[in-house]
């Protein structure tokens, strides 16, 4: 008879001390672990069947075209024309190419991996998630930070598979046509444009971790992330469908911009006015020259052929994306007041002021929720269980319970 610290579970290969229960069947045995797992698929699986929009069963995505693409964006994402339109154009094509396995003419369409360089808080990650949304296909948020060359402490860049195919459920067909979007992609930059002598762990060490993985390889992937280790059963996902989207702020990118445009500009006699709408909007002008000069290696940079910017937001576009979205904020907090049966109105000098707050303190739109929290915070606390029914917030009240709250100590850089 097995020793019972032999015992392992059958579906992740966890062993007895590594869980809480170890169910035994006739001949095998499951975690509690894997039977919350297989519970989640269930429920999934049961609920596809009612929603066929999603991933065919034929392994296809069922894809927009670019326009009603950029139409569903639209309703959540203000403004970034530019960037929609480019990732519109991209996700259509990759999942064109992916549906669409046959070879024509020698013909092999390419993956079109995505890059977006623009501030934080610009609406990024927002863009990605709710492609992933429409299209309904696995998504994952992972941290280009936290990676580090194998063998090194920190991650494997595997690891981001295994936040995919816990997204959807260990289900490899579908994380096989999902979307991983990696932040923070100007992080893991190698410091100069020379490659480095001495070894580099985090930066180009990743960098060249990432390049088979956005191509397109098999990958055995730890269904539990962390560390490979040998005990742990792998999951094999091929990464050739897999639309990887890199985010990054590139902090001081448009100085690169610039001097590559006055070196082009010579020559060209560009009058000062358009110098000048120039240095406001160089990011209009990134290539993959400026990306590699800020310390992306050239294999990387073709690997994400597409290359797009979003543009800061100003005092008009954060004062939309209070009230368009379709979950904007105010929205959300008037949800929220609703199920307390109370209705919340709020004076549109007030959406002023907090916009205006999120501009003096540079927050950017993630500091309108902040701003919003600690404006409404107070009623929230107090009004559920009274017999209030509305509750109107007039510039005063929101002045006086801003300046209550502990962001307005807040200090501007
Ligand atoms: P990034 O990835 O560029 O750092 P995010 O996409 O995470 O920024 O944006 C942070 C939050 O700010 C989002 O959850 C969203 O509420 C809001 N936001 C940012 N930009 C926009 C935008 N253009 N339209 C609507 N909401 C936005």
């Amino acid at each position: 008879m097995a020793k019972q610290n032999n015992l392992h579970c059958s579906f992740c290969g966890r062993s007895r001390e590594e869980v809480k229960i170890l169910i035994a069947g006739q001949e095998g045995h499951i975690c509690e672990n894997c039977v919350e797992h297989a519970e989640e698929i269930i429920a999934q699986e049961l609920t596809a069947k009612n929603n066929p929009a999603g991933v065919g069963s034929a392994g296809t995505v069922q894809v927009r075209k670019p326009k009603e693409i950029k139409q569903f964006l639209d309703d959540y994402v203000i403004g970034q024309d530019e960037a929609k339109k480019i990732l519109c154009v991209a996700v259509y094509n990759h999942y064109k190419r992916v549906n669409n396995k046959q070879i024509v003419d020698d013909v092999e369409i390419e993956k079109s991996n995505i890059i977006m360089v623009g501030e934080t808080g610009t609406g990024k990650t927002l863009l990605a998630k709710s492609i992933a949304r429409l299209l309904n296909v696995p998504f994952a948020i992972v941290d280009a930070t936290v990676f580090t060359e194998a063998g090194y402490v920190g991650e494997d860049v595997e690891s981001m598979l295994t936040r995919l195919l816990q997204n959807c459920n260990y289900d490899v067909a579908a994380a096989e046509r999902g979307i991983v979007y990696v932040d923070e992609i100007d992080k893991i930059a190698r410091k100069g444009d020379n490659p480095s002598i001495t070894r580099d762990v985090s930066g180009e060490g990743v960098q060249q971790g990432l390049l088979k993985m956005l191509e397109g390889t098999e990958v055995l992937v730890p269904p539990q992330g962390g560390r490979k280790h040998p005990e742990q059963k792998m999951i094999k996902v091929d990464t050739k469908n897999i639309l990887f989207i890199c985010g990054g702020a590139f902090d001081g990118i448009d100085k690169v911009i610039a001097r590559r445009i006055n070196t082009n500009a010579i020559g060209f006699s560009v009058n000062k006015d358009e110098q000048e709408h120039q240095r406001s909007n160089l990011l209009e002008f990134i290539n993959a020259q400026d990306l590699k000069s800020f310390g992306l290696i050239p294999e990387l940079l073709g690997r994400l052929p597409v290359v797009t910017h979003l543009n800061p937001l100003d005092a008009e576009t954060l004062r939309s994306i209070l009230t368009e979205p379709k979950n904007s904020l105010i929205k959300q907090f008037t949800r929220l007041f609703d199920m307390e049966g109370i209705a919340l109105t709020i004076d549109a000098a007030v959406l002023d002021f907090m916009v205006s707050k999120a501009m003096e303190y540079k927050l950017g739109a993630r500091g309108l929720r902040s701003i919003c929290e600690s404006i409404l915070t107070e009623a929230m606390f107090e009004l559920p269980g009274t017999e209030t029914t509305t509750l109107h917030v007039t510039l005063d009240y929101a002045q006086q319970m801003f300046n209550k709250s502990k962001l307005s100590a807040l200090k501007v850089a």
